[in-house]
Order: C-alpha cells, then sequence, then structure tokens
C-alpha cells in the first residue's frame, strides 16, 4: 500500500493510488454494477426532457429536500439566549445531527442535550427520560435556561412536554423558578423554520406569560434562522447603532457560533440576556427580518398589543431600502448619510460591472426568505432568476414570488418552484440550463453533474470556510454577495478560455 509513516498522503490523493483503484474496481465487479456506458445512458436520459415529465410527476417521493427538520431551528434559536443548553427530548442520533450540521457550517462547537429515549422509552414514554436529563444537564452543564423541543420519537407517541416539565420540576431535577421554556417540534412536519418560529414562541411565552407590559419606544428584532448570522447580525446592530435606535434581538447567536481562541472554553458566549427577553415585551414594535420563519411568533407579539413588521432577508438594495424606511419610520430616527453613502457605493459596484451581469440567468434554491430575497437581488442586477426553488415553502410563497417576478422585465419567463427538491431542480437544470446556481454546500453535486457553476450562498455551507463570517445583510453586505457572483462569471469565463491558441480569446487581464 502507498501510505507510509515517513510520507502520510491525504484520502483525496490516497485512494487514488493503482492499489486503490483496483480495489474499488474488484467492488465494482462484485457488487454487479452495471457497465459505464449503461451507467452513463441512463444517466443522460435523467437529463431529458421525458425524464423531467415523469419527475415532476412524482407525489409520494422527496430525493434530496432543501430542508431540515424542526429540531435543527429549535436548537439554533435557543443558543441565541444567554447559557442557554437546548435539551432535545428523544434519541440521541438526531442530536448529534443538530450539533454536527451546525458545527460543520460555523465550525464552532456547538452545544446540545438529548434524553436519549431508546426502546423502552419509546414504548412507555419517555417521562423519566427527561427527569433524569434534566437533572444532569442542570449538575453538569450549568446552563441559565433549558429550552426543551421534541424529536420525532417523542412526538409519535405523544408525550406532554409541559406535564413532563412541570412533573420533573417536582421531582427536584431543577428548582421550581429554573427557566425551562419548550416548545413541541414534530419533525414531520414544516422544517427548520417552523422549528425556530415554534421555539421562539416558546421562550416568549415563558417570559412573558402573567407579566403586565409597559410599552416603551424599543424595538425587537428577530433575524430568523440565518447561517450567515454571525456577521449578518453584527451588520444590523452596526446599522441599528447609526441610526441611534435603541433595540433588542430576539436570539442573537453571533457570539455563541463565534468564539475566540484564546485558550478559555466558552460552552456559552454572548446571546439575549434572560432579562432582555422579558423586557421585550415592552417594546413598541418587532420587526421579523425573515417574515416565513416567524409567523406564529408574530401572531404571539402581536397579542401583546405590539406593532409587528416583517421582511424578507434584506439582501440587497431595495430590500436594505425597505428595511431601513421602515425601522426610520417605527422609530422616527432618520436614516444617516453614512448609510446612504454606502448605498451609494453599493449601486455604484452593481453599475460598473454591469456588462458582466446584465441577461445572466440564475437557478436559486433554499429557504423562502432567502430564495425571495436572491431573486430580488438577481432583479436589480439585470440578471433573470429563471429556476427559483423552496422546498419548505407554499403556493401562498410561490404567489409572492410571482408578483416579484411581475415587477421587472427581467422576471418574464422566471417560475417559482414551491415544495419541490434538488431532484427536481436537477431536472430543471438540465432541461433548461441558466448560467449560475446559487444555494448551498449540496448544490456542488448539481453543479459537477449538470455543469452549471455554484456560488454558496445560504446554509449551510460545509466546504468552504468562513463565508458566515462576513455579512450578505445590507448594502455593505450586498457588496460581498455581488463580488461572489462575479468571481464565478469571471472564472467561468476564464475556465471557458484556458486552452492557449484554442480558445483563448476572452482570456483577458484587464475586465
Ligand atoms: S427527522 Fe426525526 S428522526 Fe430525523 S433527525 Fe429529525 S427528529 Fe430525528
Amino acid at each position: 500500500m502507498p501510505q507510509s509513516a515517513e510520507k502520510i498522503l491525504d484520502h483525496a490523493t490516497l485512494f487514488r493510488e493503482p492499489e486503490y483503484k483496483e480495489l474499488f474496481a474488484r467492488k465494482r465487479a462484485l457488487e454487479g454494477t452495471p457497465c459505464s456506458e449503461e451507467v452513463t445512458k441512463i444517466a443522460d436520459w435523467t437529463k431529458s426532457w421525458e425524464y423531467r415529465e415523469k419527475n415532476f410527476a412524482r407525489e409520494a417521493l422527496t430525493i434530496n429536500p432543501a430542508k431540515a427538520c424542526q429540531p435543527l431551528g429549535a436548537v439554533f434559536v435557543a443558543a441565541g439566549f444567554e447559557r442557554t443548553l437546548s435539551f432535545v427530548h428523544g434519541s440521541q442520533g438526531c442530536v448529534a445531527y443538530y450539533r454536527s450540521h451546525l458545527s460543520r457550517h460555523f465550525k464552532e462547537p456547538c452545544s446540545a442535550v438529548s434524553s436519549s429515549m431508546t426502546e423502552d422509552a419509546a414504548v412507555f414514554g419517555g417521562l423519566q427520560n427527561m427527569i433524569d436529563g434534566l437533572a444532569n444537564a442542570y449538575a453538569l452543564y450549568s446552563p441559565k435556561m433549558i429550552a426543551v423541543s421534541t424529536t420525532c420519537m417523542a412526538e409519535v407517541i405523544g408525550d406532554d412536554l409541559q406535564a413532563f416539565i412541570a412533573t420533573s420540576k417536582q421531582k427536584g431535577s431543577v428548582p421550581a423558578d429554573f427557566d425551562v421554556p419548550y416548545a413541541h417540534t414534530p419533525a414531520f412536519v414544516g422544517s427548520h423554520t417552523t422549528g425556530y418560529d415554534n421555539m421562539l414562541k416558546g421562550i416568549l411565552e415563558h417570559f412573558w406569560k402573567g407579566r403586565t407590559r409597559t410599552p416603551n419606544q424599543t424595538i425587537n428584532i428577530i433575524p430568523g434562522f440565518d447561517g450567515y448570522a454571525v456577521a449578518n447580525n453584527r451588520e444590523i446592530k452596526r446599522i441599528l447603532d447609526l441610526m441611534g435606535v435603541e433595540y433588542t434581538f430576539l436570539s442573537d447567536v453571533s457570539d455563541q457560533f463565534d468564539t475566540p481562541s484564546d485558550g478559555e472554553y466558552r460552552m456559552y458566549d454572548g446571546g439575549t440576556t434572560l432579562e432582555a427577553a422579558k423586557a421585550a415585551q415592552d417594546a413598541a414594535a418587532t420587526i421579523s427580518l425573515q417574515e416565513y420563519c416567524t409567523p406564529k411568533t408574530l401572531e404571539y407579539i402581536a397579542a401583546q398589543g405590539q406593532q409587528v413588521l416583517a421582511v424578507n432577508y434584506p439582501l440587497g438594495v431595495s430590500a436594505t431600502d425597505e428595511l431601513l424606511e421602515k425601522i426610520s419610520a417605527l422609530t422616527g430616527k432618520p436614516i444617516p448619510e453614512a448609510l446612504e453613502k454606502e448605498r451609494g457605493r453599493f449601486v455604484d459596484a452593481i453599475a460598473d460591472s454591469q456588462a458582466y451581469l446584465h441577461g445572466k440567468t440564475y437557478a436559486i434554491y433554499g429557504d423562502p426568505d432567502f430564495v425571495y430575497a436572491m431573486a430580488r437581488f438577481v432583479l436589480e442586477t439585470g440578471g433573470e432568476p429563471k429556476h427559483c426553488l423552496c422546498t419548505n415553502a407554499n403556493n401562498a410563497w410561490a404567489e409572492k414570488m410571482q408578483a416579484l417576478f411581475d415587477t421587472s422585465p427581467f422576471g418574464v419567463g422566471c417560475k417559482a418552484w414551491a415544495g419541490k427538491d434538488l431532484w427536481h431542480l436537477r431536472s430543471l437544470l438540465a432541461t433548461e440550463p441558466v448560467d449560475l446556481l446559487i444555494g448551498n454546500s449540496y448544490g456542488k453535486y448539481l453543479e459537477r453533474d449538470v455543469k452549471v457553476p455554484l456560488v454558496r450562498l445560504t446554509f449551510p455551507i460545509f466546504d468552504r470556510h468562513h463565508h458566515h463570517r462576513f455579512p450578505v445583510w445590507g448594502y455593505q453586505g450586498g457588496l460581498r454577495v455581488l463580488v461572489s457572483v462575479l468571481d464565478k462569471i469571471f472564472d467561468k469565463l476564464d475556465n471557458d478560455g484556458s486552452e492557449a491558441g484554442v480558445n483563448d480569446i476572452s482570456f483577458d487581464l484587464t475586465r
């Protein structure tokens, strides 16, 4: 074997050595894998219009959904509160998935515990798991709050969180006055954005129920489930500080998922303080930055007497304008000159690159607010968001997308696909190709398969590092999105002209 202690090969190079190639060939023969000609023939057929029609006729099967399950969103939103430990009532494997999903994206440890339900708890109920689990979590990890959500298993057998938590407190697992908000997050309904909404509403209900509201002039900001939250939250805070607005973030993961390496391990860092979460009931208004992440939470907040507003992921010029105008109207604070200048610079940058942006076609997928915002920005640049796909959206979202397309001549022929998955997107890309694909790391298989360059701009991004450390919101963030798209366009131009003397007519130094 080529591996040796003197020269350790990474798996990427090691498995290309002749010994491994032979081993893989023998494995294929043993498994009776069809010959490569047959594989290519079928793969090509699955890129045809005939197959596309069969693929879109599919009803009872989802292949590669562009979404995750509810508890992931619950764990994410709970991480944005001071010294809060997520406790997921259900099986260990599920919680390992949430932790690893968030760790792989943010390149930070993610702490969450489970009640470790196994076969006996699935039959007889998980009360004892909750009693023991809460006691252990409280004793071992010193949280200030434990936020309880559920996996499929606990929901299928119908465990009652309110009763279980009350019983656990009676049995002394945690002190009677210890904060244990909860939310049922059945994973077979909705997605991670639904789980975000349910858990946030659960936390607010926990703090606000029975408390008398004393209105003041502050505003609450709910960022929503966002893979760029580390930098985006900081960018929104910078903007609010420039405007002189008093605000409270309801769930702020920016420090929790960006702890420094200075010799001290921080299991908890930053987040909305529990006192601030309580006092947020007194705010004049709450703005959700992602409408589709917060329907139940906003309904609950509105019932408290607050004004509620929602935008759809403030990425791009008009989306940032809309947010700033809403904040200004709510608070009476003018938009400062510094932000107007940032806007002007952003518009200038788009104009500088117009020759390369105009008429480019795109496929976009991800969460409903992200896809809406990205399509809106593409239209602003003179591009055409041809295929916009969202697994965790409904027809109302598709209608809103169509209304967006109708606002621009570049929206003609664009279509929103609600409830479809990445295998549907493959058919769209194969039959109606576009210039660029915008989504998350899972799009790399589509990129290889249908040869459409991928721009990674949404959660999860596992195979590239540190994107989340730079904002995509606001005018400054928009610049970064613009550069990411342009880099991909220029890379493609260079790749298409990389053979000297053959096709390098546009292998230009200056563009
Ligand atoms: S879908 Fe259900 S089983 Fe799968 S990770 Fe989510 S909670 Fe666990």
